[in-house]
């Protein structure tokens, strides 16, 4: 048995979805555990909850190049939209759209409980860029956003729901949203 920290983005929320994302993972048979919203939440728990190590600023801004060259776009446009073109200066960068974009309206935030939760809901909830995620993942079924698009409103990638991505982070998630917080 496992736990698993899941967050409902302001997207979600505003989307009317929390109630079918929620039945989703209910229906393989993962439990909810608890639920909180964060009305909006402070930019205190989505620093921590994104501590952006180097290694994380380092493949956030690889994975962003990569979706560019994909959609058939240049350096020069990487340039254009994030005025640097090496990984961690964009990493930087989507960092920051990342916190207004969390703290833009609601996020509920959802502990989901069950064998192998954290491994499953990630498998759920597809690839980090909605456009490249599989149909059938919750990214996947409802979103067709991508970095090259989100960027030309120089706003962040919107893809409705976060799930921790290892034990460790499960760990330290569950305290910040629902323990010790801030
Ligand atoms: P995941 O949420 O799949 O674990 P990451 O931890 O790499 O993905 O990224 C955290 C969040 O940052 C993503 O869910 C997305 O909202 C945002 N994001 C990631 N890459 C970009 C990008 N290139 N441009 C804008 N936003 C991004
Ligand atoms: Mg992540």
């Amino acid at each position: 048995m496992s736990q698993s920290l899941v967050l409902l983005k302001p997207d979600a929320v505003r989307r009317g979805l929390i109630g079918r994302i929620l039945q989703r993972l209910e229906d393989t048979g993962l439990r909810i555990r608890n639920i909180k919203m964060y009305d909006p939440p402070d930019y205190c728990h989505i620093l921590k909850h994104y501590e952006s190590t180097d290694e994380w600023l380092f493949n956030v801004g690889k994975k962003t190049i990569e979706d560019f060259v994909s959609a058939g776009l240049t350096l020069e446009e990487v340039k254009r939209d994030y005025g640097v073109t090496d990984e961690m200066g964009i990493g930087r960068v989507v960092k920051n759209r990342l916190i207004e974009y969390l703290t833009s309206g609601t996020v509920v935030a959802v502990i989901v409980e069950g064998n192998m939760a954290i491994e499953k809901v990630r498998l759920m909830i597809g690839h980090t860029i909605p456009a490249m995620a599989a149909p059938g993942s919750i990214r996947g079924d409802y979103g067709t956003d991508n970095a090259a698009f989100a960027a030309a409103s120089k706003r962040s990638i919107e893809n409705l729901i976060h799930a921790s991505d290892s034990p460790e982070t499960a760990e330290k998630e569950i305290d910040l949203w629902f323990g010790s917080g801030c």
